[in-house]
This record gives C-alpha cells, structure tokens and sequence, in this order.
C-alpha cells in the first residue's frame, strides 16, 4: 500500500569517511543525531556500504537504539557493494545476499594451487559475499603493495583459466584487495534502495521527492547517477572534496566545505534549518 504523504526526502549514506570517524571507524553521534532530527521531518534513511554486514550489525546498528525517529523508519543498510541487505526492525536484524552477484562460490576456483599464508596480509573471512584480503595492522604500505600485486597477478591467472574473467573482478584499494562480482558497486546498492523506497512511493510522485546521496569518494556518484537515472530530483553530497571532474546535468553535485564527518554533519545543519 503506498502512502498518502510523500516523504520529506531520501537520505542515502556511505559510511567511511561519510558518517563514520576514519580513524577508529565509530560511527559519528552528533550525525545520527542530526539524521534523527530529519526523520522526525519526514524524511527517509538509507545506509550504502562495502563494509561487511558485520560491521552494520556490531558499530552501526546498536547505535540507532537511541534514535527512535531513526528506528521508526526501519532504517536499512546494503553492505558488500550493494550485495548483502542487512535490515533492522523491533531490534531484530534480517540480512539476505544477493545470490547471483555473491561471488564466494567461486573461491576453490581462484584459490586453486595459491598458498594462503601471507606476510603483510590476512583474508577477511568476515565478507559473507565477496573475497577480500585485507593488509595487516601496522604493516608498510610498500611492503603490502608487493606482495599483493604478485598475489593479485595468481589471481588473475586463476581467474582466467577458469574463464570467470566477464563475471568476476579484482579491485584494489590502498589497504585491500576485493575481489568482487562485475556488477556490484554503489549503484546496485541504489537500484535495491530504489525497490524499497517503491512500497511507499508511486513512480509517478518520484519527481516531486529530493534525493541526497552522501560520498567521499568518486565511486559513490554512482548512487545520484542511479537515482536520477530514476526520476528522482537529486543532489550528490561530495564530503571528500574531489568532484570537480564529475560534473553532470541530471543531477546537482555540492562539495561541502569541510570533508569527511565534518563536511556531512555541515549539510545535514542546512537540511535541519530547510
Ligand atoms: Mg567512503
């Protein structure tokens, strides 16, 4: 059944560097607080991640118990790049992957003949669908860099010779290697958002409601991208002040003035005052 009352606005949040402290990864209060005070508003919460579901489940979650306008919106995350849907409701929290795009089944396969034992990293067996391996705490970045690139390079190899090369691929970040299915990112997260935002939306009030994405790096464009794509009036919030050569016409992009927590809880200010 679709609401009678267009919701104020839809509020779509990365979490590194976005709502969370980057260096002890805390997710921030005084921005929850301010997210609370929206929903009180009338406006929708969403959470987009590739952060595994459990960190949602131990550092994100628990949090909103105090938020009850947070809560009353059965607030939901996407984890693993939009593979993994962790929900919470009445304190209780559902999760379901995405089968087709998780991409541990795989794993014999791109392990086959590797050792697994590394110096300057550890496989991050808390990602239920994708296969990351992560650099250990304290090790030089240099020291990582080669032995994974070298790592990476038998990936690739297993990779190809077990023809998974059009449905999987590797991405590096400074302090990880992911190995993840081709159509996960941050616009399969949106595109499952967009799905729920439909039980109480109808397509045709879609362009009387703003949408607000919130990032800090250039991969979390894709989520305005897709909800523009959508009808949805829409503003990319850039909290990582990097957007100048992502400009775009179907939707609006502001860089905040602070980055990271600072720069989101300086726009979340704006949207409190309307
Ligand atoms: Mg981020």
């Amino acid at each position: 059944m679709l609401m009678n009352k267009l919701p104020t606005g839809i509020l779509v949040f990365d979490i590194d560097g976005v709502i969370n402290d980057k260096h002890t990864t805390e997710i921030k209060e005084s921005i929850l607080q301010k997210i609370d005070e929206l929903c009180k508003k009338g406006y929708k919460v969403y959470f987009n991640t590739g952060r595994s579901m459990s960190y949602c489940v131990e550092m994100l979650f628990p949090k909103l118990q105090n938020y009850p306008n947070i809560l009353a919106h059965k607030p939901f995350a996407m984890c693993e790049k939009g593979v993994v849907k962790v929900q919470y409701e009445n304190g209780k929290i559902q999760h379901q992957v995405l089968e087709q795009y998780s991409v541990v089944k795989y794993t014999d396969e791109l392990l086959k003949d590797l050792d697994v034992e590394f110096e300057t990293f550890f496989r991050d067996t808390s990602k239920v669908s994708m296969i990351t391996f992560e650099k250990k705490l304290g090790v030089n970045l240099d020291k990582f860099d080669i032995e994974i690139d070298h790592f990476t390079k038998l990936i690739q190899r297993n990779l190809n010779s077990f023809n998974l090369q059009n449905i999987l691929t590797i991405e590096k970040t400074v302090i990880a290697l992911d190995i993840q299915h081709k159509f996960s990112g941050k616009d399969l997260g949106a595109v499952e958002i967009v799905k729920e935002v439909e039980s109480y939306l109808a397509k045709s009030d879609r362009e009387n409601v703003s949408v607000f994405t919130f990032g800090d790096s250039p991969s979390d464009a894709a989520m305005a991208v897709h909800f523009a794509s959508q009808n949805f009036v829409t503003t990319h919030v850039d909290v990582g002040a990097k957007a100048s050569d992502r400009e775009s016409s179907d939707y609006k992009t502001i860089v905040s003035k602070n980055t990271f927590e600072a720069g989101t809880e300086e726009f979340l200010e704006l949207l409190i005052l309307g």
